[in-house]
């Protein structure tokens, strides 16, 4: 059966579903033989573990009927609706309503609606496409559009910290010389890298998407409020242009696949249709075991006293590691940060590819992430072709055993790759 172009777009082997496929891979060969710093799941805390048990087994003991028996309102159980409401309110002194807020089966998928209904050819034929204002970016982003070439990543400024470390920094002005803007999309604090906008960027980039009249969408999967994995330079904000995604995943439910969209009901409205028509809507046993954590405070406990310092000690960890483990002879760099759920590595050399250096630690049973996953293909600019390729991700959510065992793998790899004439690229 022939795929239709949609249908192509969507079954390119994106960066995502490799990730997807590694941990499979990496689960069914067990902790002893792999160290799998690849996935983005949460750090296994007993204590957020213990606390969202908890949670589930009263709601399954009070309203399994209730809930898991019946079909609900696409916008989300009125039960969490009005938690959500009611937090967001007294977090940030807003007047938001129900008619504000979409809970849905993940971000990912809130993320997929909103391109699909801000992005592609309008009324008029023109091409409105996703903008990525920041690359990287969560390479999940990149399986996002049903329309070939639809997404647009912006190279990033970077600058280099002493010897070891780097930062990006949004390019405004190359955002601002776009057209043809349907929609932007970042991750704030950003997966891979932790880097956050400020106050002027954000509103830079929204007079952007009023420009256009485009939705700028922010993902908070790491921030504010929760689960405060990585620091944010910005708070969530409502703005007639500006759609907020905030999961519970990161904070201990990945599995779950529970999150919800905040923003002003002309943008909101259409995604409820969009989740009525395609999923009908999100598993509501898990929306009453939120709507509990929210209204009782489980979240905001489990966020200061446990997600947060765990990401803290982990980052100073992995940070400790690599200058102890990766090779003094090669060019490594680290993107700067105090926290995060990832470290973001550069090693700038040319002979260094992320691929190779990726198919090659997946052999010795160590997993990690390509670069090149989290900027947009083709990846023809000179920017993109050196920096891309020589950067890879690293996931801070195995236990320390498993951590310190990957980077000292890891390191003694890479270690056998700098040639033997010259170590600089
Ligand atoms: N957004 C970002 C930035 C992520 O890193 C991830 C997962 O890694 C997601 C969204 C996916 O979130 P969810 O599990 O709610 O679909």
């Amino acid at each position: 059966m022939q795929l239709s172009m949609r249908g192509r777009e969507m079954t390119r082997l994106s960066g995502i579903r490799s990730i997807m496929e590694d941990i499979a891979t990496a689960d069914a060969a067990g902790p002893r033989t792999t160290a799998n710093l690849s996935p983005g799941n949460p750090c296994h805390i007993p204590e957020v573990v213990a606390t969202w048990e908890q949670l589930v087994r009263e709601t399954l003991d009070e309203q399994f009927c209730e809930t898991s028996t019946r079909y609900g309102p696409s916008r989300g159980t009125p039960a969490l609706v009005e938690a959500v409401v009611a937090y967001f309110n007294a977090a940030y002194g807003w007047s938001i309503r129900p008619e504000n807020v979409l809970v849905g089966p993940g971000s990912q998928l809130l993320s997929f609606i909103a391109t699909t209904l801000f992005t592609g050819q309008d009324e008029y034929g023109d091409i409105r496409r996703l903008v990525l204002p920041r690359t990287p970016d969560y390479a999940g982003y990149q399986g996002l559009s049903l329309d070939h070439a639809g997404i647009v990543g912006v190279e990033p400024k970077v600058s280099l910290e002493g010897e070891r470390f780097f930062r990006y920094r949004l390019d405004i002005d190359a955002v601002q010389r776009l057209d043809g803007i349907g929609m932007m999309l970042l991750s704030n604090p950003s997966n891979p890298s932790g880097s956050t906008i400020d106050t002027t960027e954000l509103t830079e980039l929204i007079a952007v998407a009023k420009r256009h009249d485009a939705p700028l969408v922010i993902d908070h999967a790491y921030g504010e409020p929760f689960p405060r994995i990585a620091p944010s330079d910005i708070k969530p904000v409502l703005h007639s242009h500006v759609i907020n995604l905030f999961t519970l995943s990161k904070a201990g439910l990945p599995a779950e696949r529970i999150a919800f969209a905040i923003g002003p009901a002309h943008l909101i409205d259409p995604m409820v249709s969009f989740v009525a028509n395609s999923v009908l809507h999100a598993p509501q046993l898990l929306q009453a075991t939120v709507a509990r954590a929210l209204a009782k405070g489980d979240i905001d406990t489990l966020t200061a006293q446990h997600i947060t310092p765990c990401y803290t000690a982990k980052r100073a960890l992995a940070e400790r590691l690599l200058a102890e483990s990766l090779p003094a002879a090669v060019n490594w760099r680290l993107h700067s940060g105090e926290r995060g759920m990832f470290c973001w590595l550069l090693v700038d050399h040319h002979w260094f590819d992320d691929l190779e250096f990726y198919g090659t630690l997946k052999r010795n049973g160590v997993f990690i992430v390509p670069g090149r996953h989290f900027f947009t293909p083709p990846l023809t600019t000179p920017f993109l072709r050196a920096h891309a390729t020589r950067c890879f991700r690293l996931s801070l959510s195995p236990n320390e055993d498993e951590l310190a065992d990957g980077i000292r793998r890891l390191s003694a790899i890479l270690g056998g790759l700098v040639p033997d004439s010259s170590g600089r690229g």
